[in-house]
C-alpha cells in the first residue's frame, strides 16, 4: 500500500484562507499588518526569497516593505536600519532574508531584530524561549512541520520522533516543538553512529540535513510518518533529503518535495506576522499552544 502524501500546498491554502480573514479582522481593529523584509542582493537567493515572501504577504493582505541595504553595508549602518524598523510602530514583523553577505556575521545581524517583531524566530531570545517550551516566535520551517502534523491529525503524544539535523533554523527547534508536544525525541547529525538504526526506530521522522536522498527505504519502518524539510537543487530539479519514490511504498505518510514543507514555511512567517499585529491589538494566540497536537489514541503504546 502506498503512503498517504501529506500535501503542503493544501495545508498552505487552508492557512492562507484563515490568515486572510484574520488580516481583515485586525485591520478592522485599526492595525494594518506590515512585514519588513531586509534583503542583500538584487538577483540572488536573498532577492528570490524576498520577492516570493513579499508576493505571499500581499496575497493575504499584509503590506510587505523591502529594505535593501547598500552593497558592502557595515554592521553599524545595519544596526541603525534595523533599529529604525524596530522602533517604527507601523512595522509588525521583520525578516532578514538569507544568505547574508560573507562580510556580515549572521547571528550578530539576526540578534539586532526586536524579539517582539522576530516573525521568523531568528533571535537568540526566541530560540531560548522555544528551547524552554515558552511561547515564542518560532523558526518558520520548524513551525511548518508542526502545522503539517496538526492538519493531518498525526498522533504525536508518546510517539518516538527522530530528527535528522541539528541546525538552529530547523533541527533544534523542531526537536523542541516535538518535545513540547509530548513526543520522545532523538536528534541525529553527522557524528551519529549508525544513522539507519536510529531512523528505523522513528514513528515520526523529520529530516533536515541538506543531503539529497540521504534517507533510503531500508532506513525507515512501515509505520513511519516522514516529513522532509530538505530543499536541494540537483540536475534533476529540486529534491528533498528523502528518496521519495523509494519511501512512498513503504511508509505510512510522507511529504513530497517540492510541495511539502516549503509552501507551509512561507505561510508560517505570515502567520507570525499576523500574530504580531494581533498582539498589538490585544488579540493573543500563543504559537506553541496553537500547534500542540493533542489527539492520540495510542499514547504510551
Ligand atoms: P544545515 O545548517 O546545513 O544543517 C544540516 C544538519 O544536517 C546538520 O546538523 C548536519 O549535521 C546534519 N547532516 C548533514 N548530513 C548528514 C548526514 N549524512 N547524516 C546525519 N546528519 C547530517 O542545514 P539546514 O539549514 O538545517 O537545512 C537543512 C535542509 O532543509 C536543507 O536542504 C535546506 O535547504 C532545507 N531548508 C528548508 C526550508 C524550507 O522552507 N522547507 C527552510 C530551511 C532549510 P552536523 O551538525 O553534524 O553537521
Amino acid at each position: 500500500m502506498s503512503a498517504r502524501v501529506l500535501d503542503g500546498r493544501a495545508v498552505a491554502s487552508r492557512i492562507w484562507r484563515d490568515l486572510s480573514q484574520r488580516v481583515a479582522a485586525v485591520e478592522a481593529a485599526g492595525e494594518q499588518p506590515r512585514l519588513a523584509i531586509v534583503r542583500f542582493d538584487d538577483r540572488g537567493p536573498s532577492a528570490v526569497y524576498a520577492a516570493s515572501l513579499g508576493r505571499a504577504a500581499r496575497s493575504v493582505g499584509i503590506d510587505p516593505i523591502e529594505v535593501t541595504p547598500p552593497e558592502g553595508v557595515q554592521l553599524s549602518d545595519l544596526t541603525a536600519r534595523i533599529g529604525a524598523l524596530n522602533r517604527d510602530p507601523s512595522i509588525s514583523g521583520i525578516v532578514v532574508a538569507q544568505p547574508l553577505p560573507a562580510h556580515l556575521d549572521a547571528p550578530t545581524v539576526l540578534s539586532l531584530i526586536d524579539p517582539d517583531k522576530d516573525v521568523d524566530g531568528a533571535t537568540p531570545l526566541n530560540a531560548g524561549r522555544v528551547a524552554r517550551g515558552d511561547p515564542a516566535f518560532v523558526p518558520a520551517t520548524a513551525l511548518a512541520v508542526m502545522a503539517i502534523l496538526r492538519t493531518y491529525e498525526i498522533p504525536i503524544v508518546g510517539r518516538r520522533a527522530v530528527v535528522v539535523g541539528r541546525s538552529a533554523v530547523v533541527g533544534r527547534p523542531v526537536a523542541s516543538l516535538l518535545v513540547e508536544a509530548d513526543a520522545t525525541v532523538m536528534v541525529t547529525h553527522r557524528r551519529t553512529r549508525n544513522l539507519a538504526r536510529e531512523t528505523r526506530r522513528a514513528e515520526i521522522l523529520v529530516v533536515a540535513a541538506g543531503q539529497p536522498n540521504l534517507i533510503r527505504s531500508e532506513m525507515v519502518n512501515r509505520s513511519a510518518v516522514v516529513i522532509d524539510c530538505g530543499i536541494n537543487t540537483t540536475p534533476d530539479g529540486i529534491v528533498g533529503d528523502v528518496d521519495f519514490a523509494a519511501l512512498r511504498p513503504v511508509v505510512s505518510a510522507i511529504t513530497p518535495v517540492p510541495g511539502g514543507v516549503g509552501p507551509v514555511t512561507t505561510m508560517m512567517v505570515l502567520e507570525q506576522t499576523v500574530q504580531a499585529a494581533e498582539r498589538r491589538r490585544g488579540i493573543v494566540e500563543p504559537v506553541l499552544d496553537m500547534f500542540r497536537v493533542e489527539t492520540d489514541t495510542n499514547a504510551g503504546r
